[in-house]
């Protein structure tokens, strides 16, 4: 496997520090206000990379955390008017809820920024005695020039960011590129005690602390949107360093741009979507087919032609599949043959080739195709279906086909099924469990689950 590493600025062989195991670690969300859509394609990108490591058999802890303290926060608290935690609470479970429905799968740990204030203080403390860190009026900031190695990650040197018109001079500071690790809080604002007096952590230190805490020293790929490049990561790399002698991350993944229409999205021009917005007019899968059908780094551009043809390429994956009797596609019951293990070779070289998801795409299309093509064996359509799902898994498709597939079934088929789910149920309802467990067996055999409940037997294919 190669990845393309920010930090070398080239595509690198993929080895953990540990064999067999992965430890990830990308930004969370800022929980200020609800995510655009430009966040989801981080979320969607480190989601994808999280699956393809687990479906190439690696053991991956992936790490998310959740900024709930930052200015940010505070600013909209005030604009609201509701208490600062009530913001961060309420958008919190906006998140979680948006990142629910476009279908991410949620990751080992989410850790919390105010559940670290402790070792954060720590961290700082650190810093300060080792003369990486000043205090000044409350604040306290990172010293850049005392490390020779900053700038690394993102190839900004210090030199370039002298104050001058598009930074504010903070007096504060020794040299304008400092950053804050500690801030002195104003009245009103939330606080915690700490040898400098009462304020809040850093954004920048929330992340190398609690990358620490759950992935030790150093991890295996440190992730985010390419926006986040500079300041925020190259910052936690410094404070890594200056710590430890030791790197945060062996590889840093960069996801690019979105732009929408060919502009830079932003409030002021109106283009600003959030994904909330866009998940009430696209499913979660046409806007993850629309992400993965260009390279994680490229920028991508937002535009009504390519979204809908994503969301044609999605139809058509689904008729395809319906144009097949699908519920047969669980897993005893279709062999894929071996002249078939071609398409599973093309799709695992372009996923291993920095996760190549649009050449994968590909895969499926011709996939799809063989499971359309009237020419071809029923078997030979079958086990392209197969395949088409076990592969479209990897990339989050198909996690649930019943929900899109049911209503493609034959109303023959569907009645079938509820004559057979009625009969079950007057058998139950008549302790005759031999019949009862027969009809079960009858419907397992058709491909469904078959659920028990309160209200009867509940089916859905598996
Ligand atoms: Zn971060």
């Amino acid at each position: 496997m190669r990845i393309y590493n920010t930090l070398t600025r080239q595509k690198e062989e993929f080895k953990p520090i540990e064999p067999g195991k992965v430890k990830l670690y990308a930004c969370g969300p800022t929980v200020y206000n609800y995510f655009h859509i430009g966040n989801a394609r981080a979320f969607l990108t480190f989601d994808v990379v999280r699956r393809y490591l687990e479906y190439r058999g690696f053991d991956v802890t992936y790490v998310q955390n959740i900024t709930d303290i930052e200015d940010k926060i505070i600013a909209q608290s005030n604009e609201e008017n509701i208490p600062f935690s009530q913001i961060a609470d309420k958008y919190t479970k906006a998140f979680l809820e948006d990142v629910a429905r476009l279908g991410t799968k949620p990751p080992t740990y989410q850790p919390k920024a105010s559940e670290y204030i402790n070792q954060m203080i720590a961290l700082i403390k650190e810093l300060e005695d080792k003369g990486f860190a000043y205090e000044s009026s409350g604040d306290v900031y990172f010293e850049v020039n005392k490390l020779p190695q900053y700038g690394q990650l993102s190839g900004k040197k210090t030199e370039d960011q002298k104050a001058g018109a598009r930074v504010e001079e903070n007096l504060l500071k020794r040299h304008p590129a400092d950053f804050t690790l500690w801030k002195a809080s104003k009245p009103g604002e939330p606080s915690w005690d700490s040898p400098w007096g009462k304020g809040r952590p850093g954004w920048h230190t929330e992340c190398v602390v609690m990358s620490r805490d759950l992935l030790g020293v150093t991890f295996d790929i440190h992730g985010g949107g390419t926006d986040l490049m500079f300041p925020h990561h190259e910052n936690e790399l410094a404070q890594a360093i200056a710590t430890t002698g030791k790197p945060l991350a062996n590889y840093w993944m960069h996801n690019g741009f979105l732009n929408i229409e060919g502009e830079k999205m932003s409030k002021s021009l109106k283009n600003f979507f959030t994904a909330r917005e866009i998940l009430d007019v696209y499913d979660a899968e046409t806007i993850r087919f629309f992400f993965l059908s260009k390279h994680y780094r490229s920028p991508i551009d937002f535009n009504r032609e390519l979204i809908e043809e994503s969301k044609t390429a999605m139809q058509n994956f689904y008729s395809s599949l319906s144009s097949i009797d699908w519920l047969t596609l669980n897993a005893e019951l279709i062999e894929i043959p071996d002249s078939y293990k071609a398409f599973t070779k093309t799709f695992t070289e372009a996923m291993d080739d920095d996760f190549n998801s649009a050449k994968a795409l590909a895969v499926l299309f011709e996939l799809a195709g063989k499971v359309k093509s009237e020419g071809n064996k029923v078997e030979e359509r079958q086990a392209a279906a197969k395949l088409l799902v076990e592969l479209g898994r990897v990339l989050g498709f198909f996690t649930d086909l019943s929900d899109k597939l049911v209503k493609t079934l034959a109303p023959e088929k569907i009645a079938m099924i509820e004559t057979l789910v009625q009969q079950r149920d007057f058998a139950r309802k008549n302790k005759d469990w031999a019949a009862s467990d027969r009809l079960r067996d009858e419907l397992i055999a058709m491909g469904l689950e078959v659920k028990d409940t309160k209200d009867g037997t509940v089916w859905k294919p598996l």
